[in-house]
């Protein structure tokens, strides 16, 4: 499958649709997810046009890699819910169909500022 610069998250990274931002830097944009399932409830996206989790871990370059996962923990930071910072959150990322993935552009889910429940429903 290619990647589909349609997307909204595409848009949103091209500014042709607004965010409620939270968080930006070389390799990320991270912002409130439109439709919150948590008091928190984040979502933080690479710059990179990846459909997926495996798609970015097959062919993004390590920087972005590392810019990722250093960004999450830089939203996590910012919105006081990391493991340092406050008392926690998931990160959860949906993968292709059987993920439940509905955004075809990489994105972790963050959710906290309450206890998040169970992991699998
Ligand atoms: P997923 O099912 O993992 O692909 O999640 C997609 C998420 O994107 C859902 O939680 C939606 O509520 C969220 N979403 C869709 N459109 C927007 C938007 N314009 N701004 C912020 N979040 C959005």
């Amino acid at each position: 499958m290619a990647y589909d610069d349609n997307n909204i998250f595409a848009k949103i990274l091209r500014g042709e649709i607004p965010c409620n931002k939270i968080y930006e830097d070389e390799f990320v944009l991270s912002f409130y997810d439109i439709n919150p399932q948590k008091k928190i409830h984040a979502l933080v996206i690479p710059k990179g046009r990846y459909i997926d989790l495996d798609d970015f871990n097959l062919n993004a370059s390590d920087q972005e890699i590392v810019g990722l996962m250093k960004g999450i923990t830089n939203v996590s930071k910012k919105l006081g819910i990391s493991s340092i910072h406050g008392k926690g959150y998931r990160a959860l990322a949906n993968i292709s169909d059987h993920g439940g993935q509905e955004v075809p552009h990489l994105h972790f889910h963050l959710f906290g500022g309450e206890k998040v429940g169970k992991m699998v429903s």
